[in-house]
């Protein structure tokens, strides 16, 4: 029994040593992969030791040469020794600084292998200077400063592996134990010398570990911390996902809705940009799940909201899983006839999906309806006017029949603040050109007829005849100006003509697409009008050609 507990005890040393080795193993090879890292932070040390370490020869040399002789041999002698050893350092320290230039500019680093031999070149060079300084001032003194100074620097700049750099300086002080006695005769001063030398040496050794320690842990500790924050913000991101997606359909959740709805709602003033909601319901879907089950059903629910984030790719346009059947399109910036189109799509998308439904009474597949407002600036509608206002389309969409959307412009407020603005006749205008004045006028004067037809709300069908009747104006005027233009040779002709093309198509859409719904419209009618034809045509198109017709119409 107490054999087995003391042979537990060993079991659980051995293994607890084992993961010590193990663990001793891993931090071992660890640090050997941040060998790169130092040797390149040793690199970059070696431009400012060679810019000190140059200076300092080139002093220090300057002022043995300049100091006078005083006749005696042996200190010409060493004054000669230590001129020469700097002069020896100096030109090396400058080599070095001149190569580590080249390569600081450089990207990428040098080779390990570069870095590592000038490293090592910059290390052989301190020490060897050191060791012959102290071994020449011996000729004078009894210090071994330069040693001391060279041997410390060594430790305290290079960040080395104590296995590489402990016999570097333990040949370093062999040499320098040996080659004490060569100047130095006082075999007191040799014993008390070599003696400081190994303790400096000692100290050198330690210092290096400590500060190779020191390097290892804080780069790994960096690392660590690094990875740690990586970690973190991999992990909120996912949290952020879970936050912000529903995670059947992958589309945003209510909750990202609601936080979407309301940004918009405060923007709109602001970016004066008409915003689009879109509230979409699937048909009968009871019925669907009643027939084939949840799991189907959920399976529906992915692939209609597939087809619904396909069609929605504008930057700044959201899909939303609304609730369980109900799905939410917000557009913001977005014009009253794309936000229709976009119903549409999103509505014949779903269809040729294809997915049988024989519940649905609207459809053979399954389809969805929809309720779209369109909000005009100004707007101070809360977000949840907002949604009152959308369910009661949808619903308006449901009974009506199903798989069909009903859209309407929310623009109380853009009215009261003088959208419907009747145009001035503005003597900035006249063109000189008397045909094309008086069709300007006319033009402007059948716009403001057309806004005032809006503005009353019910007579679609008058409205429809007016646009009818400034298009079929504007048509003519286009040719009779572009004549006139052509006889005048006009420069910038081809792009202006390019511009009555492209007005024209788009109020020959408007018309085409004039619908008994019209009050969806209205603000895209009146935004062509005020922006597209005057604003954009008479102030800015049509202006430059003015200076050209009132010089010919003055000299004729
Ligand atoms: P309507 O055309 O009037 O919208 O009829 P409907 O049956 O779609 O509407 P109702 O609100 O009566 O039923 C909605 C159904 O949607 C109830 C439920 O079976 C189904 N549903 C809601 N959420 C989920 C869901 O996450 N997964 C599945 N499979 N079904 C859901
Ligand atoms: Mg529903
Ligand atoms: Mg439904």
């Amino acid at each position: 029994m107490q054999k087995n507990g003391l042979q537990k005890v060993l079991t659980k040393f051995s293994t607890l040593l084992k993961e010590r080795r193990d663990e001793q193993k891993k931090i071992q090879v660890d640090k050997d992969a941040l060998l790169p890292e130092l040797l390149s932070a040793n690199f970059n040390r070696l431009w400012m030791l060679s810019l000190i370490g140059s200076l300092i020869a080139f002093s220090y040399g300057l002022k043995f040469f300049l100091t006078p002789s005083e006749g005696i041999a042996a200190a010409d002698f060493w004054r000669r020794g230590i001129l020469l050893t700097h002069l020896a350092l100096l030109i090396c320290m400058l080599l070095l600084f001149l190569v580590t230039s080249i390569y600081k500019k450089r990207d990428p680093m040098p080779s390990a292998g570069v870095q590592s031999f000038l490293q090592y070149t910059a290390i052989a060079a301190l020490l060897a200077s050191g060791l012959a300084l102290t071994i020449i001032d011996q000729l004078i003194t009894s210090n071994i400063t330069p040693f001391l100074i060279t041997t410390l620097l060594v430790s305290l700049l290079f960040r080395i592996r104590p296995i590489i750099i402990t016999p570097i300086f333990v040949v370093v002080y062999l040499a320098f134990h040996l080659t004490l006695g060569i100047y130095q005769n006082d075999s007191s001063t040799i014993l008390s010398n070599q003696l400081n030398g190994l303790t400096v040496t000692i100290m050198s050794i330690v210092l290096a570990f400590t500060m190779w320690q020191n390097s290892t842990r804080n780069i790994l500790q960096t690392r660590y911390i690094e990875q740690q924050k990586a970690e973190l913000e991999e992990k909120n991101s996912r949290l952020e996902q879970l936050v912000s997606y529903d995670s059947l359909t992958g589309l945003f959740n209510r909750r990202e809705f609601d936080r979407i709805l309301e940004h918009e709602l405060n923007r709109i003033n602001r970016i004066e940009q008409p915003l689009t909601l879109i509230l979409l319901d699937l048909d009968h879907f009871k019925a669907f799940n009643d027939l084939y089950g949840h799991v189907k059903g959920d399976d529906c629910l992915k692939e209609v909201s597939a087809a619904v984030l396909s069609l929605v790719r504008r930057t700044g346009d959201a899909a939303v899983r609304y609730g369980g059947e109900e799905f939410a399109v917000i557009l913001p910036q977005s014009s009253p006839e794309y936000a229709e189109t976009l119903a549409e799509r999103i509505r014949t998308a779903i269809l040729d999906l294809e997915i049988p439904h024989p519940g649905n009474p609207a459809a053979p597949v399954v389809s969805i309806s929809s309720g779209v407002l369109t909000i005009l600036p100004p707007s101070h509608l809360t977000p949840l006017q907002t949604l009152e206002k959308v369910d009661a389309l949808l619903y308006r969409a449901k009974h009506e029949g199903r798989n069909r959307w009903i859209s309407a412009l929310e623009w109380s407020e853009a009215v009261s603040y003088g959208v419907f603005q009747q145009f001035t006749w503005n003597p900035a205008w006249i063109s000189g050109v008397s045909s094309i004045d008086q069709q300007h006028r006319q033009l402007l004067s059948m716009a403001n007829e057309l806004i005032k037809c809006l503005q009353a709300l019910d007579n679609s069908s008058a409205c429809r005849d007016l646009f009818a009747d400034i298009l079929d104006t504007f048509k003519q005027h286009c040719d009779d100006e572009e004549r006139i233009l052509a006889g005048l040779h006009y420069a910038d002709l081809a792009p202006h003509a390019v511009l009555h093309k492209g007005l024209i198509e788009h109020g020959t859409s408007i018309l085409r697409n004039w619908s008994p719904d019209y009050h969806a419209k209205k603000f895209s009618i009146v935004y062509y009008l005020i922006l597209d034809l005057v604003v954009e045509h008479m102030e800015h198109a049509d202006r430059a050609y003015f200076p050209l017709t009132r010089s010919w119409v003055s000299t004729v």
